[in-house]
């Protein structure tokens, strides 16, 4: 059978059919019902944050909260190549210009040591990315943002339910954008959210992700639509009683890829942070100086019916929608360059069986 990079966690068919049956007894199915209520509570509580507000998906979470700070349009903002479209996406469709940052060499996020050489006068954010669910080095950033004035969004897409410390990541910065997306840890089949400090924010969050209206007869922004469902709330309640098991079966997987890959010459495992609980949302490869590349891997794993993924191939910064972009270019973010080039993310999801992870295993060292 196909292994895919990943497989999305679902509860049991009878479970959810219970969590829906008051969707037929209320007939409300979108607009802040009573499931969207219940699941934004029980978040706010989960990730220990003041404010919680529920997307159908993780991308127009982190594009409505970048408007909702409303930058002066053509402001920069300090983000990395080294992740999903969705990030460099969100800041372009604001109207905002992304500067890009390299990344470190060890946990492959921003590299806080060259943020600051790259501030001006325009500069209005930083938007790091928790990549693979390593966090950022969020005290280096702070200190830098405290000094410029800049506001901080975290894209924390991977990181749900990460602890540092044994403080929730989804407080850090301004704000943390969650993707709820099939395929990551923890998912309401698409969705996201943005965790916030601001009180302010509440309304305008609100406004914005149901076109800007704000009562029967006022329309206070030019809001787009961008609201989570009451059968999207469901699987999410349910899929939250179960994340903890999920994630300790992550583990399992994770720990035995471990043991069987650590100390390979030429390949390259993520470090375990220091105070942090993980995820294990993802198992990311880097083949340097193995004796067989990255792509040699992905085809002879393919051949074998493993779908593995180059994550993140390519840089954001080298797409051909930004390829007349001034910004972009791969050469200027070398190290992203040097990892995207040869990191590979292997299958990871809960129910993959340890057998299956010793096939992908001997496949990589045969
Ligand atoms: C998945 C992902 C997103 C977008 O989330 P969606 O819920 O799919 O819209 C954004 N950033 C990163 C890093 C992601 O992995």
């Amino acid at each position: 059978m196909r292994i895919y990079v990943t497989h999305p966690s679902i509860p049991k068919f009878q479970e959810y059919c219970e969590e829906i049956k008051e969707i037929w007894k209320s007939y409300w199915l979108t607009n802040m019902g009573a499931k969207h209520r219940l699941f934004q509570k029980q978040l706010e509580e989960y990730l220990k944050v003041p404010h919680v507000s529920l997307y159908t998906n993780g991308h127009l979470a982190l594009e409505n909260i970048i408007a909702a700070m409303n930058f002066t349009h053509g402001s920069e903002v300090i983000t990395t190549p080294f992740t999903f479209a969705s990030t460099t996406h969100a800041i372009v469709r604001n109207g905002l210009v992304p500067i890009f940052c390299d990344i470190n060499d060890h946990d492959y996020t921003i590299d806080a040591n060259k943020i600051e050489s790259l501030i001006n006068d325009r500069t209005c954010a930083i938007i790091p990315v928790h990549v693979y669910g390593n966090i950022c080095d969020d005290v280096a950033i702070e200190a830098i943002a405290r000094r410029h004035g800049l506001k901080v969004i975290y894209d924390a897409a991977h990181a749900f339910g990460v602890t540092v410390n044994s403080e929730s990541v989804a407080n850090m910065g301004d704000a943390s954008m969650f993707s709820f997306h099939a395929t990551k840890v923890f998912n309401t089949i698409e969705g996201g959210a943005v965790c916030f400090k601001d009180d302010k924010l509440v309304q305008v969050l609100n406004d914005l992700k149901n076109f800007g209206i704000r009562g029967p007869e006022e329309c206070a922004y030019i809001g787009g639509n961008a609201k989570m469902n009451e059968f999207q709330a469901a699987m999410g309640i349910c899929n939250l009683r179960h994340l903890h098991d999920e994630i300790a079966k992550r583990k399992k997987v994770v720990e035995h890829y471990r043991a069987r890959l650590s100390n390979i010459k030429g390949i390259k495992l993520c470090e375990e942070q220091k105070g942090v609980v993980s995820n294990y949302a993802y198992f990311p490869i880097v083949f340097d100086g193995y004796k067989y590349s990255r792509n040699e891997t992905f085809d002879l794993l393919k051949q074998h019916d493993i779908i593995a993924r180059k994550y993140f191939y390519p840089l954001t910064n080298s797409f051909a929608c930004y390829k007349y972009y001034p910004t972009a270019g791969a050469e200027k973010t070398p190290v992203a360059c040097h990892i995207s080039e040869r990191v590979l993310t292997l299958p990871l999801y809960a129910d993959l069986a340890i057998e299956d992870v010793d096939r992908i295993c001997d496949i990589v060292l045969s």
